[in-house]
């Protein structure tokens, strides 16, 4: 598997594509820079006093274990903040779930939108009709509480919100405990027997689950909408951690890598488009790493090179539809459906997106548009590898799992054979698979309600 490459008998015009694209292209003097930058960013998001801000938050979750096999019991999990909320149910025994389901519920926008009491309220009023409908009533149950909303964590059980975004954005709740707003809620019904005893993002949820499939997971990724990663860090390396934590001797960090280079540190590596789609975006000037390759943006940043290139004269003659011009219209499905022709050598999914967006094309547009979503996932592959690299070295364990979840990496055709190729010479000592985790907002926070119980268990003894 080569770089890519652009097929143009013309050499001019090849010429004049590569320049526009240049950028995109990471150099090795790129790729070293990107990695240091991240790994100083690291010590300083860990440090107590750092003498400057780092962009990546590397927040404490407070798990100290993952699942060790002794786990047992019924648990219940729910999920706000991803594409869907649910609640689940799991039921664990000798270490493997025997029994699982899950429901779907519609957070109305009023909800959305309203008094924080009246989302905590209607959430745990989804938890009652879950467990009337499943002969769960009456048992206590311990749940986890999947929470991707950007907070500060101040133990397992302490999950601080620090901003609403998304669709949500209810009152009074920023600089609230949500564990307790929901166990609160709960509460008031009088009905309902259930404890949150732990608050964790996707990104932990993700690694907990491929932890429970396979013991040498230590790194859990996100991509898709977004990115993000967490990891096994060493309690003694966390120099910011107040309080007692004498006996624990490992923790996993969420690095909150979207955020990597807000401050400023990743501006070498923005090309025009990438300024275009931060410009155009909800939150411009924040979720800069993200915004390089996460799903929601991936297929924005090939659109925005394909209008620059039409406008120079040097695809489509010229001619941009006005599905083309419209902020979004290009997604990242395209791209995996695209690179799918790459990696088959045809070009009937490329064609396909390019008459859905009403384009008028020759053979020679059709070989500029496959080589810039090349361009653009490859791009991506590395930039998630360099960090990931750089965690697998952190680390050096003898062989590592890490567990991946989201649509990008589920559907796009070669990012995982893409990463496979950079991690391996970026970390070449340590050795590493690539593992799809499914679902890890969900079932992970089911787990690590059994790996909280556990624990709870261990410490009254
Ligand atoms: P979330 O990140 O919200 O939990 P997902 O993991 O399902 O949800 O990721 C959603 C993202 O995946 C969307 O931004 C979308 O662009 C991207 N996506 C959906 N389908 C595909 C696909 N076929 N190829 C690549 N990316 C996709
Ligand atoms: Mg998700």
């Amino acid at each position: 598997m080569s770089t890519p490459v652009l097929h143009l008998d013309d050499p001019v015009k090849r010429q004049k594509v590569l320049e526009l694209v240049r950028g995109l292209d990471l150099t090795a003097d790129t790729q070293k820079k990107i990695r240091d930058v991240f790994e100083s960013e690291m010590e300083l998001g860990l440090a107590k006093n750092p003498p400057v801000a780092s962009s990546l938050q590397m927040e404490n979750t407070f798990l100290p274990e993952l699942c060790d096999g002794s786990e047992e019991g019924d648990y219940l999990s729910l999920d706000l903040g991803g594409t869907n909320f649910r609640v689940i149910w799991l039921r664990i025994k000798s270490g493997a779930v025997v029994s699982e389901a899950v429901q779907y519920y519609q957070v109305p926008e009023d909800v959305r939108l309203g008094p924080g009491v009246k989302l905590f309220d209607f959430l745990a009023e989804c938890i009652h009709n879950f467990m009337d409908g499943r002969q769960l009533k009456g048992q206590n149950l311990p749940l986890g509480f999947t929470f991707s909303f950007p907070m500060t964590q101040q133990g397992l059980d302490v999950g601080i919100l620090v901003s609403w975004t998304k669709s949500f954005n209810c009152s009074g709740v920023v600089g609230e405990d949500a564990v307790k707003m929901l166990n609160d809620a709960i509460h008031r019904r009088g009905d309902t027997d259930v404890d949150v005893i732990a608050v964790l993002n996707d990104t932990t949820g993700t690694l907990v689950q491929g932890a429970f499939v396979d013991r040498k997971c230590a790194i859990g990724l996100i991509l898709g909408t977004g990115s993000n990663a967490c990891y096994i860090e060493r309690a003694d390396r966390i120099e910011k951690w107040e309080g007692e934590h004498k006996d624990v001797k490992e923790v996993v960090i969420d690095v909150e890598w979207g955020a990597f280079g807000d401050n400023g540190v990743l501006d070498f590596i923005k090309t025009e488009y990438d300024k275009e789609v931060d410009r155009n975006s909800l939150l411009v000037g924040s979720f800069t790493f993200e915004k390089h390759f996460g799903g929601k943006y991936l297929g924005e940043i090939v659109r925005c090179v394909l209008v620059r290139l039409t406008k120079e004269g040097l695809l489509f003659q010229s001619n941009a539809s006005e599905e083309l011009l419209q902020h979004g219209a290009f997604t990242t499905r395209f791209v995996s459906l695209i690179e799918e022709d790459n990696v088959n050598g045809v070009d009937v999914n490329t064609t396909g997106a390019l008459n859905e967006l009403k384009l008028a094309f020759n053979k020679e547009d059709i070989e500029i548009v496959k080589y810039i979503c090349w361009l653009v996932s490859d791009r991506a592959a590395i930039l998630v590898s360099i960090c990931t690299a750089s965690l697998l070295e952190r680390m050096d364990r003898p062989e590592t799992t890490v567990a991946i979840d989201g649509s990008l990496f589920k559907h796009h055709p070669r990012l995982k054979s893409f990463m496979e190729k950079y991690i391996a010479a970026m970390a070449p000592a340590n050795k590493f698979q690539l593992m799809l985790a499914e679902d890890g907002s969900g079932k992970g926070a089911g787990l690590i309600a059994a790996i909280a119980s556990r624990l709870k268990k261990q410490q009254a003894h």
